[in-house]
């Protein structure tokens, strides 16, 4: 029969692991009895709408088996089982797993240390890393033909019509002979492999069999100078279940350290790192449940893409319902990852009218509580970890708020943070409106492009003079965020961007309204020498070092401008915002003492002025110039 090829990308990872030194290849045994436990959960499930199965929950069971003299060992299940269609699919090809996925996205292949292996699930091809031949032989539940699947690693497979009496699947792996650098040998060891189900495999559902020597002392034929029968220790094999099947979650807490929890996370989410908190939950009540919770620390490369599945796996009664139940996670924390069992869910509806079932939603709520205060344990015990997680999902946190127009504002505000211009670090809200001066009316924020553009902004010099902290802004959405949270703990927001930002007392504004009065006419001229562009020119009363900024009247802040600016054509419809802009001058600045000295003199100059004055506060503005040869220009006209 003519050998078939393995798709390109299998082959790759195939040869990876073949010819690897790596040290773990014991988890190739925690592959295969991971895909045989899948193989029965889906058979499992199928069994609980149609008789046909014919099985019940005790009959399920998966046999680790050992032939010394073969050198092979044997993993088979009583699961789903494959068709000849399934074989060609699922194990020509790597799975479009994660995985594969960050390996290849790492290129892991041109590193020499490929631990990675070991933390990932790779699945069915584990088994190369042990075996030089691998069969498997299947038979797929409501099929009546067998099928045989075999390759001896990178040079292909075929597949054959066989013979299976049930449903369900045989992994036979010939295992290698021993070289200088391993000693395949050691898997053909009973307590070693037991060794290695315990550790990998103890908390899988299904019952793992095995044949396991036990010594009895038992007595003989002969017997002793005393007349009693003599003793003597005897081996003798039995074939029992050697997991404890309990699985992580529904052990008690004080039995299962963090670390085990961490590696269940890791190897079950396919995560490098640890995770940045776990959450145990153990509920009774109107409705039991046990749920294993964990925060991401860092996001995975398609967390921000529509390929990523939010939700967490639900089981009930050790039967895996759905491997991303979304209900059970609001948009807000869609990046948790974990398992929830409840006992009191209903089995036997589908899956689609489960998501709204009302125990689903209790627990959903219960859940979101959880999440939420361990979030704000963070904020509060660890603030290093929760910066840490914090610039892998605020902005997640953020949409959760805009997505909703708000109405999940108290729920997240106190989650997020910004960087504030004079602790120079991240803080809370709730850390800035405690370090408000008690005269001081606003939570002052600005909103731009960059740390750097921002500290840079003449606007925040007048609320900085006063000592007032300001937050600094720079994801897009910022701007439309504050505007829907308005206030925060009874402190409304202000741009350091507005008209009015509560800052001069009444004397300064007199002052300020006076010289305005008697410069009437030259700010007019101003507006007017710009054709439109500002609505309005005044006098600023607060600037202190900088002669001009620009700043807002009305609902359009500059960072909206220039986000609907950003925006693709296909979004924006080709419309702009225009935010009503206000030219503000510094009185006290020599350059406004120059620009009153043309005015006398030279309209001409003085209008040219206005464009240099208008064009440096677009600058500082971070928004760019409209002409930058009329720029150019004007400036180089200075030095003539
Ligand atoms: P993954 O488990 O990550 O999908 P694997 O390489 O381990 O990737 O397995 C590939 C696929 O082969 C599985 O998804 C499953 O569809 C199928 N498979 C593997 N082992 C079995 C088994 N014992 N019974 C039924 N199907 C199996």
């Amino acid at each position: 029969m003519a050998k078939k090829q393995f798709k390109a990308e299998s082959k790759r990872l195939l040869d990876l692991m073949v010819n690897s030194i790596y040290t773990h290849r014991e988890i190739f045994l925690r592959e295969i009895i991971s895909n045989a436990s899948d193989a029965i959960d889906k058979l499992c499930y199928i069994s609980l709408t149609d008789d046909k199965v014919g099985l019940n929950r005790d009959d399920f069971r998966i046999d680790v088996k050992v032939d010394k003299d073969a050198r092979t060992i044997t993993v088979s299940d009583n699961g789903v089982g494959m068709t000849a269609a399934d074989m060609e699919q699922n194990l020509g090809v790597i799975a479009k797993s994660g995985s594969f996925q960050f390996k290849k996205d790492n290129d892991v292949a041109s590193q020499e240390n490929i631990d990675i292996i070991g933390q990932f699930g790779v699945g069915f091809y584990s088994a190369f890393m042990v075996a030089s031949k691998v069969t498997v032989i299947s038979k797929a539940y409501g099929s009546e033909e067998a099928n045989v699947w075999e390759s001896a690693g990178a040079d292909g497979y075929t597949i054959k019509a066989g013979e299976r009496s049930t449903w369900g699947t045989d992994i036979i792996m010939e295992i290698k002979e021993d070289t200088d650098e391993a000693e395949y040998s050691e898997y053909l060891d009973e307590n070693v492999l037991n060794g290695i189900v315990k550790k990998y495999s103890d908390y899988v559902r299904w019952p793992i069999y095995m044949d396991v020597t036990r010594s009895e002392y038992v007595e003989t034929d002969e017997v002793t100078e005393t007349g009693a029968k003599k003793k003597e220790w005897r081996d003798y094999t039995v074939n029992e279940i050697v997991n404890s099947r309990i699985p992580i979650w529904q052990r008690p807490r004080s039995e299962v350290s963090e670390e085990e929890c961490i590696n269940f996370y890791k190897e079950t989410f396919y995560d490098v790192d640890d995770p940045a908190a776990v959450i145990r939950v153990s509920a009774e009540g109107t409705v039991s449940y046990k749920a294993l919770l964990f925060i991401p620390a860092k996001a995975p490369n398609d967390y921000y893409s529509k390929d990523f599945q939010a939700g967490l796996q639900l089981y009930s009664s050790s039967v895996m319902i759905m491997d991303h139940c979304d209900a059970l996670l609001p948009d807000h924390f869609r990046f948790v990852r974990g398992v929830v069992e409840s006992p009191d869910l209903s089995l036997n509806i589908s899956r689609e009218l489960l998501q709204h079932d009302r125990q689903l939603k209790i627990i959903a709520t219960n859940i979101e509580k959880k999440i939420k205060a361990e979030l704000i344990r963070l904020v509060e015990k660890d603030r290093e970890k929760y910066e840490k997680f914090y610039s892998a999902f605020g902005l997640q946190l953020k949409y959760g708020i805009l997505n909703t127009y708000g109405a999940n504002k108290d729920q997240l505000q106190d989650l997020l943070m910004y960087y504030s211009a004079a602790k120079e670090k991240f803080i809370t809200l709730k850390d800035y409106v405690e370090a408000m001066p008690e005269e001081q009316k606003y939570i002052y924020f600005a909103a731009g492009e960059s740390l750097a553009a921002l500290r840079d902004l003449p606007q925040i010099e007048p609320v900085r003079a006063k000592n007032y902290d300001i937050l600094f802004m720079t994801d897009d959405i910022d701007d439309f965020l504050v505007r829907m949270l308005q206030v925060y703990n009874e402190k409304s927001f202000c741009s350091v961007s507005a008209d009015d930002l509560g800052l001069e007392t009444e004397d300064e504004k007199k002052k300020a309204e006076d010289t305005e009065e008697i410069n009437r006419d030259l700010l007019d001229f101003v507006k007017e020498a710009l054709e439109g562009k500002i609505a309005v020119c005044k006098i600023s009363h607060k600037l202190v070092s900088r002669p001009v900024c620009l700043t807002t009247q009305g609902a359009v802040s500059l960072e909206m401008e220039r986000y609907f600016a950003s925006l693709p054509e296909a979004i924006s419809g080709g419309q702009t915002v225009k935010a009503e802009r206000v030219l503000e001058l510094n009185s006290n600045h020599s350059a406004f003492a120059a620009l009153q000295k043309a005015y006398a003199t030279d309209k001409e100059k003085c209008a040219k002025y206005a464009k240099i004055l208008y064009g440096q506060s677009l600058l500082a503005a971070g928004l760019g110039l409209d002409d930058t040869a009329e720029f150019t220009e004007l400036v180089c006209g200075l030095m003539d």
